[in-house]
């Protein structure tokens, strides 16, 4: 008998595990997998090519739905577990899908953080994590023309750049002198900003 392993969480760290799994030991698991999103796993970093017109949800997918069938895996995907059962060894998904466990790994990732002003919950005031965000920012810039983005870090960047090649109109608000500052210098973070206000980005 194999031991029941679930995973809750289908991103980049957790499949890392599973992909390892299968190699050093193939017939340890039965291996079940709950991820909230309805898909495979997929590059998460490339979401910003995907925001920017320059890369297709496939593109960017490491393990497509029909992998984890192939490696006789059980994926439940666009399953959010909602309840651990640790006395049952089970968990419960909102729509009450279950599944049994000898061992389980959670690796859900992390939530972006978001400030919390007035107005934060109001429609259009988005979160950048997921292709849900991607594909309301999209939809967003079908519809309006103005974007504001709050961080000029790394990923206030990304999608400011993105969203700018959707054809918006894109301002970028940042809290502190420069951009980028924990990876930049100032004249480097200056050099940057003088750039991409050449390209019509707006601090
Ligand atoms: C736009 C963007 C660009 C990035 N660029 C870089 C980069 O250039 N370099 C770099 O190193 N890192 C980058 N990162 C960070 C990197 O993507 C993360 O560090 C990495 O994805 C973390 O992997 P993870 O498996 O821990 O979490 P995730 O990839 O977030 O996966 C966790 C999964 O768990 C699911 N989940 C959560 N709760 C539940 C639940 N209750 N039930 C079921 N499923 C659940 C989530 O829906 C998610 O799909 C970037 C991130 C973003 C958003």
């Amino acid at each position: 008998m194999k031991e029941k392993l679930v995973m809750v969480g289908n991103g980049m760290a957790g499949m890392k595990v599973i992909e390892e799994l299968l190699d050093i030991a193939p017939e340890k698991y039965e291996i079940t997998i709950f991820g909230a999103e309805p898909y495979g796993n997929y590059n998460r970093i490339m979401l910003s090519p995907l925001l920017a017109g320059e890369k297709t949800v496939d593109d960017i997918m490491l393990n497509p739905i029909e992998w984890y069938a192939e490696h006789g895996i059980t994926l439940h995907a666009g399953k959010q577990i909602v309840e651990i059962d640790r006395v049952g060894r089970r968990v419960i998904a909102a729509d009450g899908t279950n599944a049994k466990y000898d061992r389980l790994l959670l690796a859900t990732g992390s939530d972006p953080f978001i400030i919390p002003v007035p107005g934060k919950d109001l429609p259009g005031v988005l979160s950048y994590r997921d292709i849900h965000d991607v594909n309301r920012m999209l939809e967003a810039s079908k519809q309006h023309k103005k974007a504001v983005v709050i961080g000029g870090g790394l990923l206030g960047l990304e999608a400011a750049y993105g969203l700018m090649k959707q054809g918006m109109d894109v301002s970028v608000v940042h809290l502190m002198d420069t951009l980028l500052e924990r990876q930049l210098d100032k004249t480097a973070g200056q050099m940057l900003q003088q750039s991409l206000e050449e390209r019509g980005m707006r601090f």
